[in-house]
């Protein structure tokens, strides 16, 4: 929730200062408003994700009698997902890196690079919402692949697949592009 449109070198250091200053989760439950916002400053929009934060913890505690996410483990995916985006200031997004990252469920993380080389791919179609990417992709990606999936495509974003720019002379799945043709018939002649 912090890093949610945050670069990860302000999302960090505010994720630190978070759990230095509290490092529980109830002890985080019970803080103001006005504390964690003001400790997560760095992370942007500080206001908004501390309510969110709070809220959260409250509902959580309100659903499964604690502060845990582990009885997330005995619901199906769809079930699972449905329940943390219910959470405020949790989307698909965010829903998806926990079932994927922290539990290891079939749930494909979709962020700008994996949005971006999967429409380019013809993984999903032009112009689909990030949040509609997120059950095309899970639909498509082999059970126990979400994770190498998310990886893959967020890594070729990042070196070569730039939104703006991408080096597609360089690009090992060219030919399966349907972004840049003239790169795929200068990459087969060359
Ligand atoms: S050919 Fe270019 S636009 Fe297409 S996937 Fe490769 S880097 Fe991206």
């Amino acid at each position: 929730m912090l890093s949610q449109h945050s670069a990860d070198i302000n999302s960090f250091p505010a994720f630190t200062s978070l759990k230095e200053r509290w490092p529980t989760y109830p002890a985080l439950a019970v803080a103001s408003l006005a504390d964690v916002t003001a400790t997560i400053k760095n992370a942007g929009l500080a206001n908004q994700k501390a309510k969110g934060i709070l809220a959260s913890l409250s509902h959580i505690r309100e659903a499964f009698g604690d502060y845990t996410l582990e009885p997330l483990r005995q619901m199906t995916v769809p079930e699972a997902l449905g329940f943390l985006k219910s959470l405020p200031g949790v989307g698909p997004k965010t829903a998806a890196i926990v079932m994927c990252l922290a539990f290891g469920r079939h749930a494909v993380p979709v962020d700008t690079h994996v949005h971006r080389v999967s429409m380019r791919l013809g993984l999903v179609p032009d112009g689909v919402s990030a949040d509609k990417a997120h059950n095309l992709l899970d639909a498509q990606v082999p059970e126990g692949k979400a994770f190498a999936f998310h990886v893959a495509l967020l890594d070729h974003g990042r070196s070569l697949c730039h939104a703006q720019s991408p080096k597609c002379s360089e690009c090992p799945v060219c030919t399966m592009c349907r972004f840049k043709p003239k790169a795929k018939v200068k990459r087969a002649g060359s």
